[in-house]
Parts: C-alpha cells; structure tokens; sequence
C-alpha cells in the first residue's frame, strides 16, 4: 500500500475537512484496508471516524427508526427490539461475513463498500471500471455477476444492508459540504447504474450519517442462498416488507441483492403484490415480474431461479406459511 497521512476525526465538520478531495473516512476498515494493500485504491489521508459522536445510536421513534452510521452490524444482530420490529434486518445483519467481521464492520461501511468482481479486485488487471477499456468478465467468468446493468460493468451491489433497506423503504441521510441530503437507497446507488466507474452516488467528501427505517411495515424478511454456510457474499439475497392487514398485503416491498449494480425492485411488481392475498401463484406472478428482462451470461444463467424462488420463499415467509 501506499503511504498515507492518517487522523483522527472528532467532528463531521473536522471529518469533512481533513478527508479533502483525496482522503477516504476509515470506519470498521474490513473493505478499505482489503482496497488499500491491494493498491486499488490510495488515498492521501485517511480519517479515522470511529470517534465521531452520535453516530453508533440506535435510535426509537414513534414513526422511524435511526441506526447510525457507526452503528456495527453485530449491534443490529444482538438488538432484541430490532429483531422483533425489523426481523428482516436482524436477518440481513446474522447472514453477514462472520461474527469477527460483524463485531468492527459498519453500517456506512457496509452500506459504501465496493465492488467484489474478482478482476476488479486484481491489483493487475485494469478493467472498465478502473478506467480500463475491457470487462473481463462479460466473456469471461461471471458467474458471480449481474442479470441487470445500467451500464457496461456488470458487477452487482452486494450489501445485504442495502437490499433489506430498500424492502423497508429507508432514508439514508448524507453530508454535503455542511448539508444533509435525503436519499432513497435508490438514490444512494443510482450512479453505480449509469456510470460504470461508480460504486454508488457518493461524493468524495461525502459522508453518510445515519439510516431511517419508517415503521410503515411491521412484517419483514430477508432470505439469502451463498455458496458457504458463513463468511461469505451471498449469490443472490431477497428481502420483502409489507403490512398485512385483513390478509391483504399492503405497501409491500421486495428488493434483490446480487443480481444488479443497485439493489433491483421493480415498481410494478410492488404495485401488483398490493392488496393481494398471497399464495404461491401470486407470489410465482410477482417473481416473474420481478425477473422480467434479465440477461443472463454464460455462467451466471443459475441465478435466475434461484431468485425466482428466493423470491416466493421470502413472500411466503412474510405472510407466515413458511
Ligand atoms: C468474507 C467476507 C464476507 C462478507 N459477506 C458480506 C455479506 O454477505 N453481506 C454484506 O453486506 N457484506 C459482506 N461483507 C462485507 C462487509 O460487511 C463490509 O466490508 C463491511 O460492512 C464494511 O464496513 P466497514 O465499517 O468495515 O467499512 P470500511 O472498510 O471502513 O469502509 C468501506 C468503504 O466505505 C467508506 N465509508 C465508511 N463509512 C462511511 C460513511 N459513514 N460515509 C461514507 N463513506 C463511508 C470507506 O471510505 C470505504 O470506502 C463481507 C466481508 C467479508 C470479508
Ligand atoms: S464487471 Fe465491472 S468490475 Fe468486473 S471486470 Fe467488468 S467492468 Fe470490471
């Protein structure tokens, strides 16, 4: 790795200061430290934020949640009111990397986490997405890549926080040079879908503060199939949120992680799923929505009923029969 000035951060106004134009914030550091030995990324300074105050709060509210920024995965998994007012993200945080990595890792850390497409991961090799003119892996192995892509990277989003934050419908809130933008998850990663060199929508500077989780669905679920039982990416997640009432869903959500460069919903299928009462017909006619129009690579093609069925599994979760 290159040599890098390092600081400590007290404030989010001494954060943004000291990160300039070519820092980078270090939180639980289990992404970037991996990005700086590999020579993948070199920032001029790094700004310690774990002292930043506030931001490891979980927070109640009558009509949201907030989980700070610095909130760790392990203290979403060991949240007992967590588990029971958003079990979808109780889920989403146990499924994570292993207990080691839960400890330190972070919510903005895993929220801004890069991509893992194993030839951008390469300190050798100079793809589209490091400003290279080829994507190694649209011919080649790509068996852990996209069936949707706004751009000509096909290398999906692959944090579980933002899928099940997509389903819950939550905010992210980011600082801007001394303002506060409110983000849909869509927003956060709208870039990653148009520009291939984009992770998500940040900023350099940029700095996520918290997340707000509406109360708005009080049944939640994440599901997830990887090739390892721990410490390891899922293939494809799904996470679905809704209310239930008089059997009927209502304002429900379902997201997928792993198949897109942004946590893939698709509003029609949302809409359609509204007011039903699910069975596994309805839940199969929302999964083929869902699916519709993806494009499958050579070695990639397994995804698609494996989502098809994360995503009848996750409806049927929600409503209780499985
Ligand atoms: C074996 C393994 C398996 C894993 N499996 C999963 C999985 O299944 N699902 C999943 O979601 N993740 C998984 N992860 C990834 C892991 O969860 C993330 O690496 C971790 O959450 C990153 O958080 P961090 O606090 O360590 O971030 P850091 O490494 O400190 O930061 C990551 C990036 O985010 C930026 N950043 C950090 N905080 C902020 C902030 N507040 N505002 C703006 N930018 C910020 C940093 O500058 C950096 O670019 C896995 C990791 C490993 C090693
Ligand atoms: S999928 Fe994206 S990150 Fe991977 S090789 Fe292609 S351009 Fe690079």
């Amino acid at each position: 790795m290159k040599a890098f000035q390092y600081a400590t951060a007290h404030s989010t106004s001494s954060a943004r200061e000291l990160v300039g134009e070519k820092g980078a914030y270090l939180a639980g550091g289990n992404d970037l430290l991996g990005l700086l030995k590999e020579y993948l990324v070199s920032p001029e300074t790094l700004v310690n934020i774990k002292s930043l105050p506030g931001l490891n709060k979980i927070e109640r509210g009558e009509k949201f949640w907030t989980i700070g920024a610095l909130v760790t995965v392990a203290q979403i998994e060991n949240n007992a009111e967590i588990k029971k007012v958003f079990p979808g993200l109780h889920e989403a945080a146990t499924e994570i990397a292993s207990q080691q990595i839960r400890n330190v890792a972070t919510v903005g850390g895993n929220l801004a986490q890069h991509s893992r497409c194993w030839y951008f991961r390469h300190r050798d090799v100079k793809c589209l997405k490091k400003n290279g003119d080829l994507c190694y892996a649209r011919n080649s192995e790509n068996r852990y890549h996209s069936l949707f892509t706004g751009n000509d990277c096909i290398s999906p989003v692959v944090s579980s926080l933002a899928t099940i934050f997509t389903a819950l419908d939550a905010t992210a809130i980011i600082l801007r040079d001394g303002n506060e933008l409110r983000w849909s998850m869509a927003e956060l990663y709208a870039d990653a879908w148009s520009q291939r060199l984009a992770h998500n929508s940040l900023q350099p500077g940029d700095l996520i503060l918290r997340v707000e989780i509406p109360l708005a669905r009080s049944r939640s679920v994440f599901l997830q199939a990887s090739e390892k039982h721990a410490f390891d990416w899922a293939l494809v997640s799904c996470a679905a949120a809704a209310e239930i009432e008089n059997g009927k869903l209502k304002s429900p959500r379902v997201a997928l992680g792993s198949i897109s460069n942004v946590p893939h919903q698709v509003a029609a299928a949302n809409e359609f799923l509204n007011g039903k009462v699910l069975d596994d017909a309805i839940a199969t006619q929302a999964a083929a929505m869902i699916l519709q129009g993806a494009k499958p690579l050579e070695f990639n093609g397994y995804k698609v009923p494996l989502a098809e069925t994360l995503i009848r599994r996750a409806l049927l979760k929600l409503k209780g029969d499985a």
